[in-house]
């Protein structure tokens, strides 16, 4: 990994692709950037938005791997893609009328001096990047969602890859639903912490007023053992356990294991 410790903006910089065969160097000075969320920027980078810097052409100089350049121009828009032939990363393009280059900034490994950054095209933004600030940050990959990426999220396509469902029936001490609804609450990140999938709590509405339910499934019953036991180790899981205990909100629960059925179809009733 390149790197530079002199942040001055004159200082050149230097960026590549993931192979190593394309390199360049660019003054470390930045008039604009745009973080891009068009239809053909999601669509060229296969994610949310393009990271594209624009800097004079007279401060950018190719150090190596030209010719390991493939282009490809959007028709109709002042839009390129240009990548490495072997890795597939994108590396910088002059603009139409070659008076700037366009350097996608995860190219470069080096703090970056940028005048202004711009959004963009906010309106073509995809729905699963709308609210990026509210969806959990971790420093690194936490343990259990390295499982959890294997084994999606439950949708029309994953489902039937769903082993096992924990349901619960909690027997509550009827004074003290509140406390449970926080126990709850506090549990439903925890089993996606380890891989699993949660499925809710469902607290007394009318009927019994003592009665609660929830549900949540894991890969296998191996999957929801390893569960039991890092879950047991975790500081989060033992805070929810002993408030619990310390609030005696739950009197007693019983668990069943089930074999879960989520995607349906009339195909059976019709061949009959
Ligand atoms: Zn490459
Ligand atoms: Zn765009």
């Amino acid at each position: 990994m390149m790197t530079n410790s002199d942040n001055s903006p004159l200082r050149k910089i230097k960026g590549g692709c993931l192979c190593g065969a394309v390199t360049f160097a660019v003054d470390n000075a930045f008039e604009k950037m745009f973080l891009c969320s068009c239809d053909q920027c999601r669509q060229i980078t296969g994610s949310a938005f393009a990271s594209n810097l624009f800097v004079r052409i007279d401060g950018f100089d190719w150090l190596d791997g030209v010719d390991d350049i493939a282009n490809y121009q959007v028709p109709g828009r002042d839009i390129s893609k240009a990548f490495c032939r072997t890795c597939g990363s994108g590396v910088p393009w002059e603009n139409s009328d070659e008076t700037k280059m366009i350097v996608p900034a995860g190219s470069l490994n080096a703090p970056l001096n940028v005048a202004e950054r711009f959004r963009i095209f906010a309106s073509e933004r995809p729905d699963w990047a709308s609210d990026l600030d509210q969806i959990s940050l971790h420093a690194a990959l936490p343990q259990g969602l390295e499982c959890q990426a294997k084994l999606p999220l439950p949708t029309q396509h994953t489902i039937g890859k769903i082993m096992i469902t924990c349901h619960v029936t909690y027997k509550l001490d009827p004074a003290k639903t509140p406390d449970f609804e926080i126990y709850a609450k506090a549990w439903i990140p925890l089993v996606a912490r380890f891989g699993g999938t949660h499925h809710g709590y469902f607290l007394p509405h009318e009927g019994p007023n003592d009665l609660a339910f929830a549900a949540f499934s894991f890969p296998s019953l191996a999957a929801y053992e390893v569960y039991r036991t890092k879950s047991a180790a975790d500081p989060d899981c033992k805070a929810a356990y002993d408030f619990a205990v310390k609030t005696k909100c739950i009197l007693r629960y019983d668990r069943h294991f089930l074999r879960p059925i989520l995607d349906g179809n009339l195909s059976g009733i019709r061949s009959q």
